[in-house]
């Protein structure tokens, strides 16, 4: 008899999760997504140039692997396409409610189930998957005067495809891995182009590479050639770039590395040293990308470095003077270390998820919350990865709720212990200290207090470990009735 199971979110996270439970038998879920199509972020980001930069052998299930990826770094509407064929080959589509978005979940104790709240109403669930992700929240600036605009402005996340930037004036405001990737592009297009910066990122070249049919053919037809590359990314990314991370030998490479690259292709002192970042390479994500610096340095194009003071109805103003501007893309980021906001969360007692994450959020294995029964957390606090994909993430958290549904099957809603959560925090606290993040910079991977709540820091094969199955010990179990799949809509 399998539990009922909420999924939130039909991205990378939703999809894994729905995938296996199909193979594991169970149809007794639902995918709520508030969005009108599966894809998550892939739905979300169709700004131009749009693309991943962890290689797409790799950001890929590692049970659905795809041979015929045209490029060595996949573009958005590829990945968007893997992510529709996954849902149609296992036939998740039933069971996904798009245009559903989840409000609230709150466990109701008398009957050991959450009660969902949903835009179309309330239904129980013995378990809920939180697969929200967490760049799901486009973080608008709060810059004064913004709502006075003349012309159009979007968040590069909600890109307005109805505006051609064709000969116009546009200003992007951030110049991080999303601004980079569509700065080029809209560099092409536009008129002129203002590029308004508050800190400079690393940014290191990426070596995309298509692959021809000869490629692709040999791939499809020798597994093992395909399973070889794939973990040779994996392990080279391990190898080298988390080393870096973890301030180890390669620390000073991946400077190098950078560095170079800014030099072969600013060749202008002046951008050069506005480019040039004052903090440890990979305290913030590094930019991954070979158009980037080129653009800014087309006639077009200005690095614009002024603090910005207000936005108004002509353009960005700056401490040097106003930037008149047709369009204001804000590729300002995400509300990252939000999590499940905001959705309202309440666990056992009345907790609200909310008020016990105030000073940051954290949980057992990034997964599971104390005093939170049956709620699991995909893509959760500290698993982050700043050298490697998520998808691999993804898939050690799923294996381990699949892992998890036998016992609450058996024992009843099962609750991460506080003395567990305890150890874990030890742990995760002593591995941060070795991780760059904390080197004196600001990035979307801590919160107002400075705390690394999104990072995961050790290797990602120790992750893997971790989670391979769950530890009863560290768990509570309520012995409750078990519940089967059935007519529990409201
Ligand atoms: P981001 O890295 O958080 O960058 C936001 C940018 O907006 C920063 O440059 C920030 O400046 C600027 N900004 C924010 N508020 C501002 C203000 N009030 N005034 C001026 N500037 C302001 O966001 P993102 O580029 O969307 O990327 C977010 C994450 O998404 C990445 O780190 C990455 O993990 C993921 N991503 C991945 C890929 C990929 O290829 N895998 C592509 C895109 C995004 P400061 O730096 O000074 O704060």
């Amino acid at each position: 008899m399998s539990p009922t199971i909420a999924i939130i979110g039909a991205g990378f996270g939703g999809l894994c999760m729905a995938i296996q439970l199909e193979r594991a038998g169970i149809r007794s879920y639902t995918v709520f997504e508030k969005g009108p199509g599966v894809g998550g972020t892939w739905r979300d980001n169709t700004y131009p140039g749009a693309g991943c930069d962890v290689p797409s052998h790799l950001y890929s299930f590692s049970f659905e692997r795809y041979s015929s990826w045209t490029r060595r770094y996949p573009g958005q509407p590829e990945i968007l396409g893997y992510l529709e064929r996954c849902a149609d080959k296992y036939g998740l589509r039933p069971r996904i409610r798009l245009n559903t978005e989840v409000t609230a979940a709150a466990f109701d104790e008398s009957l050991g189930r959450w009660r969902v709240h949903t835009s179309s109403g309330e239904e129980l669930f013995d378990v809920v998957v939180s697969a929200v992700g967490q760049l799901n929240r486009p973080r608008l600036p709060g810059i004064p005067g913004m709502a006075d605009f003349a012309g159009a402005a979007f968040h590069s996340a909600r890109w307005d495809h109805s505006q051609d930037l064709t000969g116009r004036r546009v200003a992007v405001i951030g110049n991080g891995s999303s601004a980079a990737q569509l700065i080029p592009r809209v560099a092409e297009a536009a008129g002129r182009l203002d590029v308004f910066q508050r800190t400079p990122n690393w940014v290191i070249p990426k070596p995309d590479a298509v692959f021809g049919g000869a490629v692709r053919t040999a791939l499809r037809r020798l597994p093992f050639l395909q399973r070889g590359y794939r973990e040779w990314i994996y392990r080279y990314a391990e190898a080298t770039l988390y080393r870096a991370l973890a301030g180890g030998w390669s620390a000073g490479l991946l400077r190098r590395r950078a560095l170079d690259h800014l030099h072969r292709q600013v060749q202008d002192p002046r951008l050069r040293a506005k480019l040039t970042p004052g903090y440890p390479v990979g305290c913030r994500r590094v930019v991954i990308d070979s158009a980037f610096y080129p653009a800014l340095t087309r006639p077009n194009v200005d690095l614009v470095t002024e603090p910005i003071v207000r936005i108004t109805p002509a353009g960005v103003e700056t401490t040097a003077g106003l930037h008149e501007a047709d369009v204001i893309v804000y590729a300002t980021g995400f509300q990252g270390t939000g999590f499940l906001t905001p959705i309202d969360v309440v666990g056992r007692h009345g907790r609200r998820l909310a008020e016990e994450w105030k000073d940051g959020a954290e949980a057992y294995l990034g997964i599971a919350v104390p005093h939170f029964p049956n709620l699991f957390l995909l893509y959760g606090p500290n698993t982050n990865l700043g050298h490697s994909s998520i998808v691999f993430m993804i898939e050690c958290q799923v294996r381990y709720i699949m892992g998890c549904l036998p016992h609450l099957a058996r024992r009843g809603p099962m609750e991460v212990r506080p003395e567990a959560m305890d150890a874990w925090r030890r742990s995760l606290e002593r591995a941060m200290d070795t991780m760059v993040w904390g080197a004196g910079c600001t990035s979307w991977y801590k919160n107002a207090a400075g705390r690394v709540t999104n990072n995961w820091p050790s290797p990602t094969p120790v992750y893997r470990r971790l989670t391979r199955a769950p530890r009863p010990s560290a768990f509570r179990f309520a012995r409750g009735p078990v519940r089967t799949a059935g007519a529990d809509c409201r």
